[in-house]
């Protein structure tokens, strides 16, 4: 049994009698997709470290994405002015070119260090990821889909017809679809569904929606041609199931509480996001101002753990994208010789030594 440095492949028999192969184990997981996320992808790329990302959101973009993809971002060195959802496409290409392992909708609930200088990264799905070093770039907590009624709605999956994202268009084809939502998502998926769904309704509690005007507009057209039935303004009451859990409706009231019932066989809910620090509070990190203290090398108190971006703390830090960029780079660059003992990163411009071949 020797230590990591190797590149041959070895195995490795851990506390657990578990023998892992060094295969398995990649570089660097990064925990988040948020900006901070996405150019530690980026960095790791370039020092052709093999990289992980996860993320709890069914996107990359963490709060960009979330909260604000249409707001115009001003403060973005080299950017006069871009939104943040154009902003997210990029750092996403900019991510790609070294095809990174991306999990979405999966959030990390423990990292723990084991033998031989190993970290295992378990998620919320049961995988256990394993890794070198891992960097957490969890801004302000993991985001997951605010459901209209978290206690009727555990347990309830796509299996069961009910999406809260959608990520395969097939699945709604010929369906009697439901949308519950009022903001961007909910009308760009009224739009984009409307040529496939077999009858499909958006319900809000308000009349007004919160998404682009055009948008509205072409979905107020769609209504009138009798493509979409807008229903406001309405609350969630109940769904309907069949024996084998599946929807078959929903009850839906207005603020005198007359109901109506709408059959359906896909209900697609898409109320924005609630975020949650949740487990990283128990992971042994030392925190500080509700974020995790780091040392200017963005290392924390575990070895081979560092942490980036707004989830990051030390002194005079500012919570902003470009901070995030910093921070990202400088962690990547002390991740390589934990990685690979032994050995320093490299700091050449990647204008001089260009990409690393592999790279799209
Ligand atoms: C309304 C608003 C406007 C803003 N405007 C600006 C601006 O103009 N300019 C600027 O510079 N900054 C702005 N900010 C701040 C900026 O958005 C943040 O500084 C930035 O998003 C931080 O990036 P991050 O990658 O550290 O974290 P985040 O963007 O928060 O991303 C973190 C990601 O980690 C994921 N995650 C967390 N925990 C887990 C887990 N356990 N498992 C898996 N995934 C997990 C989350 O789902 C999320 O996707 C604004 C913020 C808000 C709220």
């Amino acid at each position: 049994m020797s230590d990591t440095t190797s590149t041959a492949v070895e195995d490795f028999v851990l506390e657990s009698g578990e023998v892992i192969s060094s295969d398995q184990i990649i570089d660097i997981t990064v925990v988040g997709a948020g900006p901070a996320g996405l150019f530690t992808v980026f960095s790791a790329g370039v020092q052709e470290a093999r990289c992980r990302v996860i993320d709890s959101m069914p996107q990359v973009g963490g709060q960009l994405t979330a909260l604000y993809p249409e707001k115009v971002i001003y403060d973005v060195p080299g950017f006069p002015k871009v939104t943040a959802k154009d902003l997210v496409d990029r750092l996403y290409e900019q991510a790609q070119q070294f095809n990174p392992e991306i999990h979405l909708s999966e959030t990390v609930v423990n990292v723990e260090r084991l033998k031989h200088r190993i970290l295992a990264v378990t998620t919320d799905r049961g995988n256990v990821h394993y890794s070198r070093s891992v960097v957490i770039a969890a801004g302000i907590g993991a985001f997951t889909p605010r459901l209209p009624d978290d206690e009727v709605f555990a347990g309830f999956g796509e299996e069961h017809g009910f999406y809260t994202a959608v990520r395969d268009k097939s699945k709604f084809k010929g369906r009697e679809v439901v949308i519950l939502g009022g903001g961007d998502s909910a009308v760009d998926w009224v739009l984009g569904l409307a040529e496939e769904a077999r009858s499909l309704a958006v319900v809000h509690r308000r009349n007004e929606f919160r998404a682009m005007g055009h948008s509205v507009t072409k979905m107020r057209e769609l209504a009138e041609e009798g493509k979409v039935n807008v229903i406001t303004p309405y609350n969630f009451k109940s769904v309907d199931t069949d024996n084998n859990g599946h929807v078959t409706g929903v009850t839906v009231e207005d603020k005198g509480g007359a109901e109506m019932h709408l059959k359906c066989d896909r209900l697609l809910c898409l109320l924005g996001f609630k975020n949650d620090l949740g487990p990283i509070v128990e992971w042994d990190l030392r925190f500080e101002d509700s974020a995790i203290k780091v040392e200017a090398d963005m290392q924390t108190n575990i070895p081979g753990v560092f942490a980036v971006g707004d989830i990051a703390s030390y002194p005079q830090k500012i919570k902003l994208i470009l901070t995030g960029f910093a921070d990202a780079s400088i962690a990547v660059q002390n991740c390589i010789p934990y990685i690979r003992p032994g050995k320093k990163a490299s700091h050449v411009f990647t204008s001089v030594r260009g990409l690393p071949a592999g790279s799209k």
